[in-house]
């Protein structure tokens, strides 16, 4: 972690930003180590550009806390009033960027207790430098990604039973292999069959998987801090020609995606490139999401491989390649890989087969 609160500053430096406060969300683990319970009582990380950071945080909770040196602390009592002390120790500070994920009530309680303050998104000062991913967070991400195809491998083996199963209990198989692969949270464990693989979000529930189905499943946790995800869709029985047809057009557009993927490639052009594969083989209207999503300590950040984001891909960007193709009522199929752009091009932290495989299990 050593070096990124330098970066911060010199961020906040660049922005004109007085005084940087974190409470809940990525920001505050990213820079510090240590992750804010999500409670009532506040906790919050009070860094103004040019002096020492404190960390605000309930006294039940400071045993939990193991500062870097550059933090002081200041656990309070529960007769204080937190809101109190943040204003005191933002002073005269009046440009500030606060975590996207404060509680609303937070937020207003010190809007009201600091009336002069302008009010920015810690995201505005964090998100382009944590989107930048260091050599240690490269590899951290590759141990999350090689855990995660473990599982899908298992998947692919037929060694996760499928058939006559609901989608809810394979959701919560999955999530448990991916805790015996050394993930400490799991972020989510999609299972759409049939008609719901055609749902990119489907929530897993009780319908029973049968025969002659796709079956989407896409999961990810938190290992070692840092994020995995990964989709891979499967059939129950041998697939129509019509599934194939449809599947082929996903697996050409996102291994084309991967492929483009070059530092230097604008964001959306990358999209571009799975969208227009898609868009030739007649199923346009019928890839409704971005082509990816950034990832890091957070499952979804920047950069967003969307239309409209012209931003291009820098050395250390990580990110989905994730296309999908979904037909109302009747099926659908994604394919999601974790890559990351080197100056030596595209670099797939997933490894795991893309051909359509057949689980009969
Ligand atoms: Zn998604
Ligand atoms: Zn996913
Ligand atoms: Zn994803």
């Amino acid at each position: 972690m050593s070096g990124r609160v330098e970066r911060v500053r010199a961020r906040m430096g660049e922005l004109g930003v007085d005084a940087l406060l974190l409470s809940l969300g990525p920001d505050l683990p990213w820079l510090t180590g240590y992750e804010g319970t999500p409670l009532e009582r506040l906790t919050m990380l009070v860094l103004p550009a040019d002096s020492d950071a404190t960390l605000v945080v309930p006294r039940l909770e400071a045993p939990r806390v193991e500062p870097p040196g550059w933090v002081v602390l200041r656990p309070w009592e529960e007769t204080e009033d937190p809101i109190g002390i943040v204003a005191g120790l933002v002073g005269a500070a009046e440009s500030l960027a606060v975590s996207d994920q404060t509680w609303s009530r937070f937020v207003l309680a010190l809007q009201a207790a600091l009336p002069r303050a302008r009010w920015r998104p810690s995201s505005l000062v964090t998100a382009s430098l944590r989107a930048v991913k260091d050599a240690g967070e490269i590899a951290a991400l590759r141990a999350a990604s090689a855990a995660a195809d473990r599982v899908a491998e298992q998947l692919l083996r037929g060694e996760i039973a499928l058939v006559g199963r609901t989608e809810a209990e394979v959701s919560v198989d999955l999530g448990r292999r991916l805790r015996a692969e050394g993930h400490e949270r799991v972020n989510f464990a999609i299972v759409g069959s049939g008609p719901n693989s055609a749902s990119p979000h489907h929530e897993p529930g009780r319908r029973v998987i049968g025969r002659a189905e796709a079956v989407v499943c896409d999961f990810g946790g938190v290992f070692d801090g840092y994020c995995s995800d990964i989709t891979r869709t499967v059939f129950t029985a041998e697939p129509p020609a019509e599934f194939r047809d449809l599947y082929l057009a996903v697996e050409r557009a996102q291994a084309a995606a991967v492929d483009a993927a070059t530092v230097g490639m604008p964001c959306e052009d990358v999209d571009g490139v799975a969208r227009r594969i898609i868009d030739e083989a007649g199923y346009g209207p019928y890839f409704v999401h971005r082509t990816g999503h950034g990832i890091g300590v957070e499952a979804h950040e920047d950069p967003y491989l969307v239309g409209g984001n012209c931003e291009p891909l820098a050395a250390g960007h990580a990110f989905s390649i994730e296309p999908g193709i979904y037909l109302d009522g009747r099926w659908g199929a994604r394919i999601e890989d974790i890559v990351v752009a080197t100056a030596a091009g595209p670099d797939a932290l997933n490894r795991v087969a893309h051909d359509l495989v057949v689980v009969e299990a």
